[in-house]
């Protein structure tokens, strides 16, 4: 019997359907006890764990950080997400929640329709950059300055990832991307929209943050990004937002392993990490006590 079969608990419960998780043993001396299986990182909510997204691409970790806090909320039941158009648009197939399908960038006034027929429920969006700054800036300027009570997910590459590669308005100057090769430059291709804090700006935001996930610590604090304003949206205070650095390594032509790096270095110095705005911290006109619901049933 091998030292890594000798180890396995072969009586330990595993769930239907799970990934076994690797069995560790170390080189010093043999393992004390039986390893067992005490989680499985997969998120409950993840119906199919295999993807399709490429090697290094950091839209699953943002997709799982949004499931977990589904979860966490205990929204499993009312949550609706709506769909933009891009690579993560694959996991319509991966989630065990309602999921709808809008027309390129119009996932916020989608939103908006849902979430009047269905005060009840959890709604939000998921779009890329180019989805959301490009092909329906004027949806989700919009959308925040009614003051809308959804929350708009915008996962930031700086590439339409899914259609090749190319520029999109959100694109750091010097980044090379499919039809900027030598780099964006701005007295040709003009300078890149922060969105984050173009929203900041409109009175009906009620909470607007940007997060990364090229690190753990940086994927920690979006993840709590994400919970805020979902938590916003339920105590009724207004629009949510929350964008979420990625990488792309394909659409950047860097290693897999180089490119939370390039996110740090490039992405983060322009679009800058943070909270930018939150009502419920500082009490304005959309904020309403803890346990209300400020929007009309
Ligand atoms: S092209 Fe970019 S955004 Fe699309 S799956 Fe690949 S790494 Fe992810």
């Amino acid at each position: 019997m091998s030292a890594s079969e000798a180890g396995r608990d072969r009586d330990a419960p595993t769930p239907a359907g799970r990934r076994e998780l690797p069995i560790l043993t170390t080189t010093h001396q043999p393992p004390t006890c039986g390893a067992r299986l005490v989680h499985d990182f997969t998120p409950d909510l993840i119906d199919v764990g295999a993807h399709h997204l490429c090697p290094g691409c950091g839209e699953p970790i943002a997709m799982r950080s949004m499931v977990e806090q589904v979860t966490e909320l205990g929204q499993v039941n009312k949550a609706i997400a709506v769909f933009g158009i891009g690579c993560y648009t694959a996991y319509s197939n991966n989630l065990d929640i309602e999921v709808l399908q809008a027309l390129h960038g119009r996932a916020p006034s989608l939103a908006t329709g849902v979430k009047r027929c269905r005060p009840d429920t959890l709604v939000f969006t998921v779009q890329g950059d180019g989805d959301m700054v490009n092909e329906g800036l004027q949806e989700v300027l919009h959308t925040a300055a009614r003051g809308e009570n959804v929350t708009c997910l915008m996962l930031n590459n700086g590439v339409f990832g899914e259609t090749g590669g190319h520029m999109t308005a959100a694109t750091v100057l010097g980044q090379r991307t499919k039809n900027t090769l030598d780099g964006r430059d701005a007295a040709r291709h003009g300078h890149p929209i922060r969105l984050a804090n173009l929203i900041a700006e409109l009175d009906g935001a009620a909470y607007v943050a940007r997060g990364a996930v090229d690190n753990i610590v940086n994927i920690t604090r979006t993840t709590r990004m994400i919970r805020n304003a979902f938590r916003t949206q339920l105590r009724g205070d207004g629009f949510s937002f929350v964008e979420i650095l990625t990488m792309c390594p394909t659409g950047w032509f860097v290693d897999t392993a180089a490119a939370p790096a390039y996110l740090a270095n490039t992405h983060a110095a322009t679009h800058t990490l943070g909270v930018l705005k939150d009502t419920a911290r500082a009490p304005g006109p959309h904020a309403a006590p803890e346990g209300t619901t400020a929007w009309p049933a």
